[in-house]
């Protein structure tokens, strides 16, 4: 594969412009045209020379929309080609505040969730900063949205892979997808979920890009969660629950914690009353989650009454917490689903 371009901060694309010897103004034209999603050849008022140099060493279009499936209620989940082939997903949810959009990190993700399709096939490879900003600039440009007029107004890295098993290209990303003069979305509207990577969510703790902490608790004991969790035999609740700490004392920021809810794992009386004890008096916030049933992994969710009785002795012990409102299920709107559910039709 070539380099891709949108992996390149403005400065860096004034550096290319002048090794190219072309006018420094054609930077913040190279950089606008990137901004609206277009690829390098269609960007209309770069002259032909310098898009055919660009193109020997960069991709022209180093992710494409391929396939866009719509929700009954409007959320939409979108299927991105990569330059050299693979495929990952997206999901777009509207709300009234605006546009949130889920994005993936990784092909595939290697650490293999008992109950999630992105890991099915483990890990393909990790995307490339710009290959993350590319999949948000091509949406919001779908929508009309330019630099300096989002569509695209939230981010949540939640869909496919591990953000920081990728962590330079995550934090690369994460400093482009802020830059001012590109699109710019606050890092307070960006939320970047974890299995609980603790030595990385120290270093992201230091990288001064305050996004929302989320983390994909699942369980209350170090054994229950390695039962559902792999990654559970590598780090400790007690380690990541610090880590937390110190990501609060280090950006302000409230954590989240994300409990999926699967039935004879995680979800009975007993595991509120723990995790409620786990996380009192922590700056936290608890967002259950209703498993979306993924055929390869053969465990069920719980009734939506189970839920409540869940979410209800949360509340009880005065901890903060939601149940998830369910959207896209009816297009697989769960991590790796619709990738996976391609990769088994033969694609
Ligand atoms: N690797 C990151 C991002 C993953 S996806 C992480 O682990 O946090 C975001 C959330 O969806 C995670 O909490 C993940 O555990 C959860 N999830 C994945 N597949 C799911 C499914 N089929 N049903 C319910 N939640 C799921």
């Amino acid at each position: 594969m070539k380099e891709i371009l949108q992996d390149l901060s403005f400065a860096e694309l004034q550096a290319l412009v002048a090794e190219a010897e072309q006018p420094k103004f054609r930077a913040a034209q190279l950089y606008k045209g990137l901004m609206r999603g277009g690829r390098i050849s269609k960007i209309s008022d770069l002259p032909k020379a310098f898009k055919a140099w660009l193109c020997e060493r960069f991709e022209d279009e180093s992710v494409r929309i391929r396939e866009v499936l719509t929700a009954s209620d409007g959320t939409e989940k979108y299927l991105f080609e990569l330059a050299d082939g693979n495929i990952i997903e997206g999901v777009l949810m509207t709300y009234k505040y605006g546009r949130t959009q889920c994005v993936s990190t990784q092909v595939g993700c290697r650490m293999n969730c008992a109950f999630c399709a992105s890991g099915l096939g483990g890990l393909v490879r990790d995307l490339t900063a710009g290959e993350i900003l590319a999949q948000i600039l091509l949406v919001n440009a779908r929508f009309g949205g330019t630099a300096g007029k989002r569509a695209v107004t939230n981010v949540v890295l939640m869909g496919s892979g591990e953000p920081l098993d990728n962590y330079d290209n995550t934090v690369k990303f994460l400093r482009n997808v802020t830059a001012e003069g590109g699109i710019c979305i606050s890092a307070r509207n960006i939320s970047l979920s974890t299995c609980g990577i603790v030595p990385k969510m120290l270093a992201l703790a230091e990288e001064g890009i305050p996004v929302n902490l989320t983390v994909s608790l699942h369980a209350s004991s170090d054994e229950e969660r390695a039962r559902i969790m792999p990654v559970a035999n590598a780090y400790k609740i007690a380690d990541i629950l610090h880590a937390c700490d110190v990501y609060f004392q280090k950006t302000g920021r409230r954590y989240i914690f994300e409990y999926s809810l699967v039935a004879g794992e995680n979800a009975d009386r007993e595991h509120a009353e723990r995790l409620a004890a786990l996380l009192r008096g922590r700056p936290c916030h608890v967002n259950l989650i209703r498993l979306n049933a993924v055929p390869e992994r053969g465990l069920q969710g719980v009734s939506d009454k189970e839920a409540y009785r869940f979410l209800d002795v949360l509340e009880k012990s005065g901890l903060s917490a939601t149940l998830r409102r369910s959207v896209g299920a009816d297009i697989g709107g769960a991590c790796g689903q619709l990738r996976a559910s391609r990769l088994r039709e033969g694609e």
